[in-house]
């Protein structure tokens, strides 16, 4: 029996059980994958009771990616480079090895060529879009976020796996003109308190160019906020369910061995989409 679990706050929306569920079913393997909804100042306590209770690992999100950075024994080279991890897997001594599947979710969404995107939010996800961004040779990444100084100082401790990379850090803009890609990595527009918010405001779609894609990592609601104005627009969108399905195959490759496959996974989802 494989224990498996999900740490996050707010995480009761997550469609991630459903999805590890049927990779279980598939690969015909006893498994569990719980959501245990974790405050920050908890995490570390919960984690040490799954290493107590047996489980072989677990998924991290919102808002543990980095914290959980603190407890890891290593992480895998793209988890370094991401400066996050998502995905644990505890190991027989009770250390964590610590990777991130989210970039290859990101990565395998974007299948077009882009040379200046646009990211909102400074976390774990917004970190795994830039080693998307930059491992698909983009040499210009841009910010919006609420706290530059925070951003800044996230990205002077990743620059270094990107020497070739001109990172911008904007608290305001007043136009999209010159971007050809905008990724949301902030939780505004998501099922629950956010789902009335809107990353960037409206008004700056009347700048954006047409060539634009819209990609919100955010998978419920499936439409955000962004992407319904976006479309208004008459610009391309892509949401995070995707992003969420590719980065659960890695995942439960890593704790099983098994790479599940991507449609059964999808069809997990069939009563939620
Ligand atoms: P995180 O580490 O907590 O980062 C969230 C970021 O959003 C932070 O930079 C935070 O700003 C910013 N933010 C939060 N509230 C804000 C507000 N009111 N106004 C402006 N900025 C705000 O979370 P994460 O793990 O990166 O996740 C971000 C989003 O990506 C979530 O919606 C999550 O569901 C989605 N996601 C989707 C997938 C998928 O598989 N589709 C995978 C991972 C994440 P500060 O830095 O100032 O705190």
């Amino acid at each position: 029996m494989i224990k498996l679990a999900l740490l996050g706050h707010p995480v009761k929306h997550s469609f991630s059980p459903l999805i590890h569920s049927a990779a279980f079913k598939a690969s015909g393997i006893q498994g569990s994958y719980e959501i245990i909804d974790v405050m920050p100042e908890n995490i570390e306590d919960k984690i040490k009771e799954l290493i107590n209770n047996g489980y072989r690992g677990f998924n991290v999100t919102i808002p543990h990616k980095v914290a959980v950075n603190d407890l890891l024994s290593e992480r895998n080279e793209i988890a370094d480079k991401a400066g996050c991890v998502n995905t644990v897997i505890i190991n027989s001594d009770g250390t964590l090895s610590g990777y991130n599947t989210d970039v290859y979710g990101i990565s395998s969404s974007l299948s077009d060529n882009y040379s200046n995107p646009l990211i909102t939010g400074a976390g774990g996800a917004a970190r795994a879009a830039v080693a998307a961004l930059a491992d698909k040779n983009i040499k210009n990444i841009n910010f919006l976020v609420r706290n530059p100084d925070k951003c800044s100082n996230m990205l002077r401790k990743i620059q270094k796996f990107y020497p070739d990379v001109k990172f911008s850090v904007k608290d305001k803009l007043i136009s999209l003109e010159s971007f050809d890609l905008l990724i949301n990595a902030t939780p505004l527009g998501m099922t629950g308190s956010f789902v009335d918010l809107c990353p960037v405001e409206r008004e700056l779609f009347e700048t954006a160019n047409k060539n634009m894609t819209v990609f919100d990592l955010i998978y419920t609601p499936d439409k955000t906020n962004l992407l319904k104005v976006a479309e208004e627009y008459g610009l391309k969108t892509i949401n995070g369910l995707n992003m969420l399905i590719r980065q659960a195959q890695k995942a439960f490759e890593i704790w099983t061995g098994i790479l599940p496959d991507y449609d059964i996974l999808l069809n997990s989802l069939k009563t939620k989409l």
